[in-house]
């Protein structure tokens, strides 16, 4: 899996928050007495993404890896932190034309293939956007050609460009969404759960495209997922989320083979047959807290079996467990 990779961080996020005021009008707080609300989605994320990788973010719902995925695209700003692509501080980047030149090396694929192609397009209208939003081919018939050998390249033919996308399968949906992802050129997919509206044979041929583009283009994947099974398939490395904070990150291989936070260890045991051996697990205890009001401490503390009363006080942070292998926990965390 790592025959790509060659070590250059093509993206780094630093101390990346992203909060939400959820609070109600001024007036109905100032009448019902109640105060401003705080929603903290993504309370302090560090990663790099190396060219060549897939880096996986995985958790349950709500843990911020879709906020993260928005901030990477810049459809959020951040709070606090920094996003650099290819050395270039992309939260401080003001002039136009270089904020252009960064998005047109970006492209996201989104999870739903029914909602995010524009119903009364035609497919080729659609994937062909990008390249006019950019000015990266001039004529309509240069364009069109380079239309259809996307489409072709993502397993459909020149002709479906023609068509409107009620006329596709889900599957071939994703493809077309795919398709309109690489018409910009770019280097970098913010893919956030591209598979999880597909059935599961559908998903497997759309994960191998993927596989099959990345090698071919020479793509680097930030992958959001909270499906443990797609992400083994994909990712080279992965963070696992909870509660915005990163509570787990390394090799996929270490975490799979060798999971060290109580959050990891417990998705593991929790997926649903992982290793297709039939067997039943027992779903995780527990809700997840309310972002807007976290438990003190480390946030997994309510859930956590290996709680002491330090977990309850303060919040632990990352810290190296094996080589290239970090860990926030009190217990597990040590080396
Ligand atoms: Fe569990 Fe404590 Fe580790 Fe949090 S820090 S995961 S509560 S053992």
């Amino acid at each position: 899996m790592s025959e790509n990779i060659n070590n250059l961080p093509l993206l780094r996020a630093t101390g990346l928050k992203r909060y939400f005021d959820v609070s109600k009008p001024l007036l109905n707080r100032l009448l019902e007495g109640k105060p401003r609300m705080i929603l903290k989605a993504v309370s302090g994320v560090d990663f790099e993404i190396i060219k060549g990788e897939t880096y996986a973010l995985v958790g349950e719902s709500g843990c911020g890896k879709s906020t993260v995925a928005n901030l990477v695209v810049g459809l959020h700003a951040p709070t606090q932190g920094k996003i650099e692509f290819d050395g270039i501080d992309m939260t401080a980047a003001t002039n136009p034309a270089e904020i252009k030149r960064l998005r047109r090396r970006i492209a996201m694929i989104f999870q739903d293939p029914y909602a995010s192609l524009n119903p009364r397009w035609r497919v080729e209208a659609i994937v062909s956007e990008p390249i006019r939003a950019f000015g990266l081919i001039k004529g309509a018939r240069a364009i069109s050609e380079r239309t259809g050998h996307l489409l072709t390249q993502v397993g459909l033919s020149g002709a479906d460009g023609e068509k409107y996308p009620h006329e596709f399968s889900g599957g071939q949906r994703q493809r077309i969404s795919i398709a309109r992802a690489l018409a910009s050129e770019p280097d970098f997919i913010v893919c956030d759960e591209p598979t999880s509206a597909l059935d599961v044979s559908v998903q497997a041929q759309i994960l191998n495209l993927m596989k099959g583009l990345q090698n071919t283009l020479d793509l680097t994947y930030l992958f959001i997922s909270h499906d443990l099974a797609v992400v083994r398939h994909m990712a080279h490395r992965i963070g696992v989320m909870y509660l915005g904070r990163l509570c787990e990150t390394g090799p996929a291989d270490a975490i799979f083979s060798n999971p060290v936070h109580p959050y990891t260890r417990l998705m593991l045991e929790t997926i649903p047959d992982i290793e297709m051996t039939g067997k039943h697990r027992k779903p995780m205890a527990g809700e997840i807290p309310n972002p807007i009001d976290p438990p003190p401490g480390c946030a997994f503390h309510p859930r956590c079996p290996l709680a002491e009363d330090l977990c309850r006080r303060e919040p632990p942070h990352l810290q190296e467990k094996n080589e290239n292998h970090r860990v926030a926990c009190h217990v597990t965390g040590k080396k």
